[in-house]
């Protein structure tokens, strides 16, 4: 299991072995932990990854953190990576990785709160209007109890709606949309970076099914089933529409309504979140052609 620490150190180690990325913060948490990026690359394509949104899939955070790590790792030794030349992934895009979305709420999933600290007994509190919901581990939402991927502009109102309607209409473990869009500062970060930027693709990590949506209602930006396909014979994953209770309000959502570019979730691994860690070695080689061929296709 990983946390916030462990994030932060490997930000030191990188900063020792790897001068030729950039890292910085595009935000900071309720709790006031700052939400990392990473850039690899001088190209004109920029490219978002994000992870680790939801606190118990921090298995994908782990994905992009050795994936930042392997893929340096390859530009140092101009060893090839996916059959890919480092150099020519470093000069064809801007690729922008942001690991871990969800710091507060993942370091509640990874039991590094005390027991007696403010933030435990306050989420413990949250947690015990839903008891089957089991505390911590079943924690998607960030410390404040809501869930961020439920948080964007994108047809915000029905989201709030099917949500409260299943019960989640005050903080909770998952599934709260808050009280109005953007509402939590991780969510407002992405956005506002987001807006900054100008990524022409987008792959938002979750867990878990193995695989792959790919719309927004009935958006298909240009080329998002090819590269779908893509994606689903590197890795294989399936393709599937998002179901109909988680099709609204995520940032993925947004991405695609506002952008109008091709943006992806990847549901990693199978099994119960927070998904087991000798999960790790197969869902990373699953993943591998679509990390790299994310930074190569889109315009
Ligand atoms: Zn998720």
């Amino acid at each position: 299991m990983i946390n916030y620490l462990y994030l932060r150190d490997f930000i030191d180690t990188s900063k020792q072995n790897y001068d030729f990325i950039k890292i910085f913060s595009i935000g900071k948490t309720v709790l006031g932990n700052e939400l990392y990026c990473f850039k690899f690359g001088n190209g004109k394509k920029e490219i978002l990854y994000t992870a680790g949104i939801h606190a118990n899939e921090w298995i994908t955070s782990l994905l992009l953190i050795k994936f930042i790590q392997n893929l340096c790792n390859s530009y140092s030794s101009k060893e090839k990576i996916y059959g890919y030349d480092p150099d020519y992934l470093y000069n064809n895009c801007s690729l922008y990785i942001i690991p871990m979305l969800n710091p507060d709420g993942i370091n509640l999933v990874a039991n590094f709160y005390k027991k007696n600290s403010e933030v435990y007994i306050s989420t413990n509190n949250i947690s015990k209007a839903f008891p089957l919901l089991k505390f911590p581990s079943s924690w998607k939402s960030n410390i404040n109890g809501v869930d961020l991927n439920s948080q964007f502009p994108a047809n915000w109102d029905l989201c709030k709606k099917i949500k409260s309607n299943l019960g989640f209409n005050k903080p909770a473990p998952r599934d709260f949309a808050g009280s109005y869009p953007l509402s939590e500062p991780e969510a407002k970060s992405l956005y506002e970076f987001s807006l900054i930027k100008n990524f022409s693709l987008c792959i938002c990590f979750h867990s878990q099914g193995e695989v792959i949506y790919w719309k927004y209602i009935d958006n298909l930006p240009e080329n998002s089933l090819e590269i779908a396909k893509e994606f689903a014979h590197v890795s294989g994953y399936e393709l599937a529409d998002t179901p109909y209770n988680s099709s609204f309000g995520g940032f993925r959502d947004w991405f695609i309504q506002n952008f109008n570019k091709p943006a992806f979730t990847i549901e990693v691994g199978k099994g119960v979140n927070p998904l087991p860690l000798d999960q790790f070695n197969k869902i990373y080689h699953d993943n591998l052609g679509i990390l790299v061929l994310g930074c190569l296709i889109g315009t």
